[in-house]
């Protein structure tokens, strides 16, 4: 069996979400396990059949997952955190380690790398017993040789495994201490692997290409010097993603493994080539394995030739696992059909790379019409007015710095103190209220004409006047709309917005079932109307309190779509901030006094290697600052972060200079005051003093506490009072206790 042709692993959700139905109707009791398990079963042949027939020789397997492949390591590790252990059914001990259960705490989840799938973290501590059962990928292995399928098992490595785990206690020992452990586990795997038949094995390793730990180059030198030392075993591939791998390519070329996996469109191929590769098998990620635009195929193959003298063998793959993009373009009837062209979902990446792997060995000729097509899709994209709007591009040409600054932070602050009159550590939340059964309901009878656009408006006003009565009877002093009318803070936008569309189809798993179809941001981008204005002012109109406008940041829009890979992203970013920038005008000329930009995502899209961190804030900060630099001094912009570990890059949310940041705070203490204390923060903060991650509801004895630790730190004049984030996931019941807590506390301290 040759390894010639590959993806480093695909989607297991399904084309038509099998998967998610499958595992919700488990989870609610409506199916059986083996009916579960024969819909699985269906889904990894038909990924494989899929995967044979567009000319793969060597086809991933063991990508597959009930939930996640993290959480699938740790079951292969025996490393299940000890509170579900007691739980004898191995599938229920698996969900209840994922999604908790009576009494069990789930794993906690974090985005993987810079996508926005997010994995389970595993709980690793210095008396963990590592214990090997590789019962799923050996059954995996067994049931696609069966099926005549040109197996290559791929599993989680080491590295990545304990470097992305955390300890299981607060002062507990780095799990990365832990690798030696695991290393006689792995061995053991690759020879049950051996004997069950494997030829080839893929050893995932997607954290060297971060600089997140000290010595991770060195790891992987002594880990695979020793697994490649090995001499009852499969070949052995090690597989890195999402970036350049760096000194790691050199570390894994003085090994005694096979092959090394790069990544060729987030990394260089002058890395590959310098890495000193030329006894081992490069599988090269040239096709973008996580965005969705067709591939440039005399480029990539360009590149490959180009690599090809500085390596011992080359084979053609995506970049990444097709994981992040949706399944196929089949079905997507409905697009543009010049848009449709230029774009290449999970199906027609394959056929790319076949096509790539192919002209690599005959020569370009033999895949004439594939690189034909390619070319036209191209050239379509490029000469498409759409792409390039003269209003917009001139409009960013004229931008100065001046665009992005407003006046001193102190003279707004006096301006907003006479225009918004507000009392002392004032109360206010993040934005959506409880998106109930009702609101959905609504949304889906509109889009399936049910209702007409008329009857959804009553309906969406009715919801914003029971939010609005809601929170005046609680006593909030800046009140908000509720977000009833968004279907997602993104999505929501880039309906409304040119330069978008949306698919049909496109769904990508977020975290177990959890799936979204991100839209494509694919133009230049404006706002032909204003998006939010009439539900604000109806909001407005119902109260006397204030009520804050709430739009969604340039980097959230971005990091929540696909976007275009054909300018630097800070462009991008400018254009999207210009058309926030108009939706901010227009409200402040409607009379919004306060208006809250979010910028939950400004972290998640910080580079994974710290040297492009300067960069990527530059625009990033930059693009925030435009959006919100177009109004009067007395207009206040809030701003929402979901998190508060900015670590070293803390002083982004200063630079950001919104009036008020509110920011997760309640799971930590209050600690992320001292944070900002450090980097001499001087605007208004928000410290979230209630977690609305978790179900329990604090009481005003503690939001107070957690008040007083605030203003332990941070002055009162500068405090406002609020949840950690957005209640769309409570119910109203949930919401209004903790509300009213929230407002007695913020009482007793003013008094
Ligand atoms: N305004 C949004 C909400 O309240 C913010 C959500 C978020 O930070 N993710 O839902
Ligand atoms: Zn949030």
């Amino acid at each position: 069996m040759g390894l010639h042709t590959t993806v480093p692993g695909i989607a297991r959700i399904g084309a038509d979400r099998e998967l998610k139905r499958a595992v919700e109707g488990y989870w609610a009791g409506r199916i059986s396990q083996a009916e579960l398990e024969q819909v699985a079963a269906t889904l990894r042949r038909t990924g494989w059949q899929e995967l044979t027939e567009a000319g793969l020789d060597s086809i991933p397997v063991g990508t597959f997952s009930y939930y996640d492949q993290m959480l699938d390591t740790a079951v292969l590790l025996g490393a299940l955190p000890p509170r579900v252990a007691g739980i004898a059914d191995p599938l229920d001990r698996y969900f209840a380690a994922a999604r908790g259960d009576d009494g069990v705490t789930p794993l906690e989840m974090t985005k993987w790398f810079d996508t926005n799938y997010h994995y389970l973290v595993p709980e690793i501590g210095a008396d963990t017993v590592f214990v090997l059962d590789a019962s799923k990928v050996l059954d995996e292995l067994a049931e696609a040789t069966a099926q005549g399928v040109p197996a290559r098992p791929v599993v989680i490595g080491p590295i990545t495994f304990l470097a992305l785990s955390k300890a299981a206690d607060v002062d507990g020992p780095a799990p990365l201490t832990r690798l030696d452990d695991l290393l006689p586990l792995y061995e053991q795997l690759l020879s049950q692997l051996a004997a069950a038949g494997a030829e080839w094995v893929q050893i995932d390793e997607p954290v060297l290409v971060t600089d997140s730990h000290e010595g991770l180059a060195e790891a992987a030198e002594r880990v695979y010097t020793r697994l490649g030392a090995l001499t009852d075993r499969p070949k052995l591939l090690v597989q890195t993603y999402f970036g350049d791998a760096g000194a790691s390519l050199a570390a894994l070329g003085r090994t005694g493994v096979e092959a090394v996996g790069v990544d060729l469109v987030y990394g260089s191929a002058d890395t590959v080539a310098a890495a000193g590769l030329g006894d081992k098998l490069v599988v090269a990620g040239v096709v973008d394995g996580r965005n969705i635009w067709r591939t440039d195929l005399d480029a990539a193959l360009a590149t490959l030739t180009g690599l090809r003298e500085h390596v011992g063998e080359l084979a053609v793959s995506t970049s990444c696992s097709t994981l992040h993009v949706p399944y196929t373009l089949a079905g997507e009837d409905e697009l543009d059909p010049a848009l449709r062209g230029w774009l290449a979902f999970a199906a027609e990446k394959f056929d790319e790379v076949a096509a790539l792997s192919r002209a690599l060995v005959n020569g370009r000729d033999d895949q004439a019409a594939a690189f034909d097509a390619a070319r036209e899709a191209l050239a379509s994209r490029a000469g498409d007015p759409r792409t390039h709007v003269a209003a917009v591009r001139e409009r960013l040409q004229a931008l100065t710095e001046a665009d992005r600054t407003r006046t001193d932070a102190a003279a707004r602050r006096e301006a907003q103190r006479t225009a918004l009159n507000l009392p002392e550590l004032p109360t206010t939340t993040i934005g959506s209220f409880p998106q109930t059964g009702d609101i959905r309901r609504a949304r889906q009878q509109l889009r399936t004409g049910e209702i007409d656009q008329e009857a959804y408006r009553t309906q969406m006003e009715a919801e914003i006047a029971a939010v609005i009565a809601l929170q005046e009877q609680i006593g909030l002093d800046v009140l908000v709309h509720g977000e009833p009318e968004r279907n997602d803070m993104v999505q929501y936008f880039a309906e409304q917005l040119t330069g978008f569309f949306a698919t049909a189809n496109g769904w990508v798993q977020s975290y177990g079932s959890r799936c979204v179809r991100p839209p494509i941001l694919y133009g230049d981008v404006s706002r032909p109307t204003p998006m939010t204005v009439g539900w604000i002012t109806h909001a407005q109109s119902l109260t006397d309190k204030q009520v804050k406008g709430m739009l969604t940041g340039p980097v959230t829009i971005l990091a929540w779509s696909f976007v275009r890979d054909d300018q630097p992203l800070g462009e991008t970013a400018d254009q999207v901030a210009l058309a926030i920038r108009d939706e901010t005008v227009d409200l402040e000329r409607a009379g919004v006094g306060i208006i809250q930009v979010d910028e939950p995502a400004l972290r998640e899209l910080l580079p994974l290697q710290s040297a492009d961190r300067t960069d990527y804030l530059t625009w990033a900060v930059g693009a925030f600052r435009l959006s919100t630099s177009g109004i009067a001094d007395q207009t206040q912009i809030h701003t929402h972060l979901c998190y508060s570990e900015f670590g070293d890059v803390i002083g982004a949310i200063a630079d950001l200079d919104a009036d008020v940041t509110s920011i997760e705070a309640a799971r930590s203490h209050m600690e992320v005051l001292d944070d900002l204390n450090a980097i001499g923060f001087a605007n208004e903060v928000g410290p979230g003093v209630y977690d609305i991650h978790s179900p329990r509801i604090p009481d005003a004895a503690e939001m107070t506490s957690l008040l007083r630790e605030a203003l332990a730190a941070v002055p009162a004049e500068r405090v406002w009072v609020n949840p950690d984030c957005g209640l769309k996931t409570r119910t109203t019941e949930q919401v209004t206790e903790a509300l009213t807590a929230m407002v007695d506390a913020a009482k007793a301290v003013r008094a």
